[in-house]
């Protein structure tokens, strides 16, 4: 019997990315049941930091002053 063991970080199918964010050099990983979007730059190591969409331009704006994209 063959069973699959879920260690993915990321669970796709609940998962979308803001295009709009990604163009800004953030992950934007959106996890669709609640609606909260991870801010950290892309690629980042480790889980994603899922915030509100409310914080989400403060946050967005914080890591791009800290960490311009190139
Ligand atoms: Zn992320």
């Amino acid at each position: 019997m063959i069973r699959a063991v879920a260690a993915k970080p990321l669970e796709r199918s609940n998962t979308s990315v803001d295009e709009q964010l990604a163009d800004a050099g953030v992950c934007g990983q959106v996890h669709l049941p609640t609606g909260r979007t991870c801010v950290q730059p892309a690629r980042h190591a480790g889980g994603c930091d899922f915030v509100v969409r409310d914080e989400v331009p403060k946050r967005v704006e914080r890591h791009l002053a800290a960490h311009p994209a190139h």
